[in-house]
């Protein structure tokens, strides 16, 4: 091997960060995080993550923490209706493993909880309220030199940027990069989860979707997207209203029922969403970034948190593999270039099949519609297994 690579440096503290801190720690590595927030904050809401992203949390060894504090969807089951709240058909999502759920919600408060306390307790060192200022890599042996917003300088022989759709480090890589708006926005509520509400539900409007789904034994969330192509804003003291006007069609079901709860006082969250298209590399040197800010994607699919997370584990197995087999010729910032290509493979198929499904349900009239729900009943499992089995292929 050319260099040895002791001391990591991750920029950013959320799914990505917090993952590939923990994977590299398991491997002995010393890591430090720094997270600009004064503060690990919580977004409410939810979120679900399938068995291929579960998978990875369980080589992070917190999938049974995860588990305990989310909500394990019975029977990995999706529940599709119409607005009006008639059954269209019903899914199951596929396991990676008998033991690993098919599909798991959880307060995204209890996922990153989970995530801190496994970094604390593998002795990982954390810099909150504190940013990268500067950067210095003099060639490929030699350590690279950097400077903390907060005037302490280190080195690092990697630093990993996981800093977000709005990434500081992927500036420094390829300053060209800029998010793209893609002119959806997503309302997400939170309630009381009823005893029988135990399955992730979605009902198919004309032109919006709103899906349903458990966090926890007491609660869940609510989620729904629209096109806003003028982004106005909305003052958040209405959003329960504007969230209840844009779903009035939806006149049945669930979802009817959740609609009239809402009011001044539910937590409510109305996001913008933007996508990051970033050819590889997605690394200079010794630097690298993974998760939203290489590839940040819509929300259709629900696979962003598990691509940050797969990205973090593969990254440590890449660096282990490399270690482990040493080649004179090969230096580190060419494997990072190859991790990148491979990746970038698999997210941007994630990425292109998540934009169509929003667009398609986007644009459906009420004819479209009938002819939809007719072809769910026939196709909707084979898609679902032809997804998974195309994202396996890329493993
Ligand atoms: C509406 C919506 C719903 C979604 N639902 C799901 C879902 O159900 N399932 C799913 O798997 N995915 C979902 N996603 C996607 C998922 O949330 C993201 O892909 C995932 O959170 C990305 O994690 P990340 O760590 O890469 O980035 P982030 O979560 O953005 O974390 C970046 C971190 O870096 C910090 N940071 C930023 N700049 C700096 C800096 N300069 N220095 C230091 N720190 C910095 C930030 O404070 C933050 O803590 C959804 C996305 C949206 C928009």
């Amino acid at each position: 091997m050319t260099h040895q690579v002791d001391r990591i440096l991750v920029v950013g503290a959320g799914i990505a960060g917090c993952s590939a801190a923990i994977a590299f720690s398991q491997m002995g590595k010393k890591v430090t995080i720094l997270e600009k927030a004064k503060e690990i904050q919580f977004n409410s809401s939810g979120i679900f993550i399938y068995s291929n992203g579960l998978a990875h949390f369980k080589k992070l060894g917190v999938l049974s923490a995860l588990i305990a504090n989310g909500f394990e969807i019975e029977q990995d089951e999706n529940q599709y209706f119409t607005h009006t709240g008639e059954t269209i058909v019903n899914t199951h999502y596929p396991r990676m493993q008998p033991d690993i759920p098919g599909i798991l919600g959880i307060k995204r408060a209890e996922l990153h909880r989970v995530l801190v306390e496994r970094m604390q307790e593998l002795g990982i060192e954390f810099e909150m309220g504190t940013t990268l200022e500067t950067l210095h890599e003099i060639d490929s042996i030699q350590p690279i030199q950097v400077e903390y917003s907060n005037g302490k300088t280190a080195t690092f022989d990697l630093i990993v940027g996981a800093d977000g759709v709005r990434s500081h480090i992927r500036n420094f890589i390829n300053p060209e990069i800029e998010p793209t708006y893609t002119g959806f926005c997503v309302w997400r509520s939170v309630h009381q989860r009823p005893k029988h509400v135990t399955k992730k539900i979605m009902q198919m409007g004309v032109g919006k979707r709103v899906g349903i789904l458990p966090i926890s034994h007491d609660k869940m969330y609510m989620f729904g997207t629209v096109v806003d192509t003028d982004k106005v804003w909305k003052p958040k003291e209405q959003w329960h209203q504007y969230m209840r006007h844009e779903f009035s069609d939806f006149t049945g079901g669930e979802v009817a029922r959740l609609l009239e709860e809402l009011n001044p006082a539910t937590d409510i969250l109305y996001t913008a969403v933007e996508e990051i298209h970033m050819p590889p590399p997605w690394n200079k040197g010794r630097t690298i970034i993974i998760g939203d800010a290489a590839h940040a994607s819509t929300p259709f699919m629900g696979q962003g948190g598990t691509m940050a997370v797969q990205d973090a584990v593969e990254l440590s197995e890449m660096l282990q593999h490399f270690e482990n087999n040493p080649d004179a010729d090969t230096q580190l910032e060419q494997k990072l270039q190859e991790f990148s290509e491979k990746r970038y493979a698999m997210c941007k198929f994630v990425q292109d099949v998540s934009r169509s499904v929003g667009q398609s349900g986007a644009t459906e009239s009420l004819q479209d519609c009938q002819i939809r729900n007719a072809n769910m009943l026939k196709y909707s499992q084979s898609k679902v297994d032809e997804f998974y089995g195309k994202l396996s292929e890329f493993s």
